[in-house]
């Protein structure tokens, strides 16, 4: 067997032959003529000439072997229900889906928009717009209608599939007014609209565009739609992430590449064999939930639990619970759901049988030690921290025991996974770091490797200006990541370079945040930063100017108002960017060219130095931030 230091050497340095292999691990229709096409460098174009579906790859393929093997397995602690589909009855219903999104005039190339909550009709929904060759998009439930409407404008998608609302801790969070709000603000407007009922919610229904999706799927039971056998950089999904401008970008995944690098890290990663059940606690909305709720799992040939819930509700054990029950071989989840357990009786994980999970995986959000040592401790298993981004895929640092068994070092996410050509440099003169422990940007040397992003959708430019020209006289893809690496080759991720903060592993901008507290009338001038938080790892803090300071003049004035604004981002973004305070200040901390200050307020939020000041326009700007973070 090879050890996982050859095994990445060739990956480096044979790329072609490697991911021929790793290829064979899906099925093709027609096959590739060239591995790697790198001729419009940095744009890749992998499995050039090869035709291939995803659904087919997921779905169709097992029916040979497991048509009567759970494939999906939905679990509602919201509605208290549970429902599995067999790998037969899973075909039964995206072709179902597929044939109402085709008579609504859907066909390849189209985009449909996913807006929903974690119902089994949404793994339909994106397995059906795949299966014909259409790109998905799906929006995290929990984004509101101003984030919703710049997504479909962007995406200017045919058909929106939502639902009439979501469910969250026992409360019905509706979908349907505030999807109508999107459309009315959107100026791309979908043509339809299918809704699924589920009874939770007002649904209002506009005539000629919104379709009730049950009354269309009803009688199509044995209906049969082919897969659209599409080339391998066709595009399989958008899924839309933030950087450092307001507008979200809208990362855009190919087909035969994603489905190879997916289907190669269940074997080399999470150490999973077909037939066994994978359950990622993530949601649809996000990455995690694309290549580990749905394609990876159902790839390889597995059961996939969806959950709907939280991970304290019935109680803190409910998680084990179905780990044990459906014997759960690998788990996925994020650090702040374990930052939450550990407060819980830790009684709950001795309750269940656990003897069927090998690792415990945790992903989106720095994984504190403490948090590591406890669930490592009370789980007994291997916990496994794997970083990544929407744009990559997949993990590009975390330990692959599926080739040779590695030791995790709590508080790093791993080494460079096989494909990624990981570097750090000096974010000023460009230089590469190759000592230990010097802090840089972590980059990722061209040619990326298959699943990763292949553009930002309908704008190569911005692809190009965004991530490879950010590190001087360098073409490398920048992560916006600080990092150092030890002695050891290890990676220590210290942090984003940009205004992208993360709050309980969401990934959010500050300027989207800004934008939408300025739309406030009483608002002159914004600035929200992440600060560090026990729980969530970060939380969105904001520092507002007011246009006439008097309306904050008492305590109850600046608490009424501070609701107010909260409210706004609440229905304009969604309550997962609401900043946990809103401070009101005569003027924000700002360089004398007028550039603010954000790292200085983050410091000081922090109780942390903010470092050198000396071009700091009024220091008395800092000191009002100073005074409320001391004052509360
Ligand atoms: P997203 O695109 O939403 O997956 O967010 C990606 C960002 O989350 C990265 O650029 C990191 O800042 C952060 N991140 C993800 N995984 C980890 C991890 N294991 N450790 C530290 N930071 C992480």
């Amino acid at each position: 067997m090879l050890s996982y230091a050859e095994f990445y050497r060739r990956s480096i340095e044979q790329p072609e032959a490697f991911w021929d292999e790793q290829a064979r691990l899906i099925d093709w229709h027609t096959p590739y003529t060239q591995v790697l096409d790198y001729s419009r460098a940095p744009f890749t174009h992998w499995y050039a000439g090869g035709t291939t579906n995803l659904c087919h790859n997921a779905v169709d393929r097992h029916l040979k072997d497991r048509a009567d093997q759970n494939a999906l397995i939905w679990v509602s602690t919201e509605v208290d229900r549970e429902v599995t589909y067999t790998y037969a009855q899973l075909h039964t219903e995206v072709q179902k889906m597929a044939a109402v999104l085709k008579a609504q005039g859907v066909g390849k190339g189209d985009r449909v928009l996913i807006y929903m909550p974690m119902i089994p009709e949404a793994a339909f929904a994106m397995l059906a717009c795949v299966r014909i060759g259409a790109i998905h998009s799906v929006v995290f439930g929990g984004f509101a209608s101003v984030s919703l409407a710049s997504r479909i404008d962007d995406a200017q998608p045919k058909v929106i599939v939502s639902a009439d609302a979501g469910s969250r801790g026992g409360k019905v969070v509706p979908y349907k007014g505030l999807l109508d709000e999107a459309i009315n603000l959107a100026q791309s407007k979908p043509s339809k609209v299918l809704m699924v009922n589920r009874g939770l919610a007002e649904m209002p229904m506009t005539a000629g565009r919104d379709e009730d999706y049950a009354l269309l799927a009803a009688g199509l039971a044995g209906v049969a739609v082919p897969c659209e056998w599409v080339e391998a950089a066709h595009p399989s999904y958008t899924l839309y992430t933030s950087g450092t401008t307001g507008r979200p970008k809208g990362v855009q995944r190919d087909t035969g590449g994603y489905m190879v690098n997916v289907a190669a890290s269940m074997k080399h990663i999470f150490m999973c064999n077909p037939g066994e059940t994978y359950f990622s606690t993530s949601d649809i909305g996000w990455v995690v939930g694309h290549s580990y709720i749905i394609y990876g799992p159902l790839l390889n040939g597995m059961a996939t639990i969806m959950y709907e819930g939280l991970p304290i509700r019935p109680d803190a054990g409910i998680w084990w619970s179905l780990v044990e029950k459906y014997k759960v071989t690998a788990m996925f989840s994020a650090p702040t759901a374990v930052r939450v357990l550990k407060k819980q009786d830790p009684a709950y994980l001795s309750k269940y049988d656990l003897s069927s999970l090998r690792a415990l995986f945790l992903s989106g959000e720095p994984l504190d030690e403490p948090t590591a040592q406890w669930i490592s401790d009370a789980l007994k298993r291997p916990i496994i921290d794997n970083y990544w981004q929407t744009e990559t895929g997949a993990p590009v640092l975390t330990i692959a025991n599926g080739v040779e068994q590695k030791a995790s070092k709590f508080g790093s996410p791993g080494i460079p996974m096989y494909g990624f050509n990981v570097k750090l440099f000096n974010e000023s003169t460009g230089e590469e770091l190759t000592g230990a422990n010097e802090k840089g940007v972590v980059a990722i040397e061209g040619p990326l490797p298959p699943g990763f992003m292949q553009t930002v959708w309908r704008d190569d430019a911005r692809y190009v200006n965004t991530y490879w020209k950010s590190i001087p006289g360098r073409q490398v893809y920048s992560t916006f990541d600080w990092g150092i690496r030890d002695q050891d080759g290890y990676y220590f991720i210290l942090g984003r370079t940009d205004d992208v903060i993360n709050v309980a592993g969401h990934r959010l901008g500050t300027r989207e945040i800004e934008e939408s507290i300025s739309s406030h009338a009483q608002v002159a001038e914004v600035a929200v930063v992440g600060v560090a938080d026990q729980l969530k790892g970060q939380v969105a803090m904001a520092f507002a100017v007011l246009k006439d300071p008097s309306k904050a003049a008492t305590p109850n004035d600046a608490l009424k108002l501070e609701g107010e604004i909260m409210k706004v981002v609440d229905e304009q973004l969604g309550a997962v960017a609401r900043p946990a305070r809103v401070r009101f200040v005569t003027l924000l901390p700002k360089t004398r060219s007028g550039k603010l200050l954000r790292r200085a307020i983050q410091a000081v939020c922090e109780g942390r130095d903010p470092g050198d000041l000396t071009t700091i326009e009024d220091p008395t700007a800092l000191q009002q931030v100073k005074d409320l973070v001391q004052g509360s």
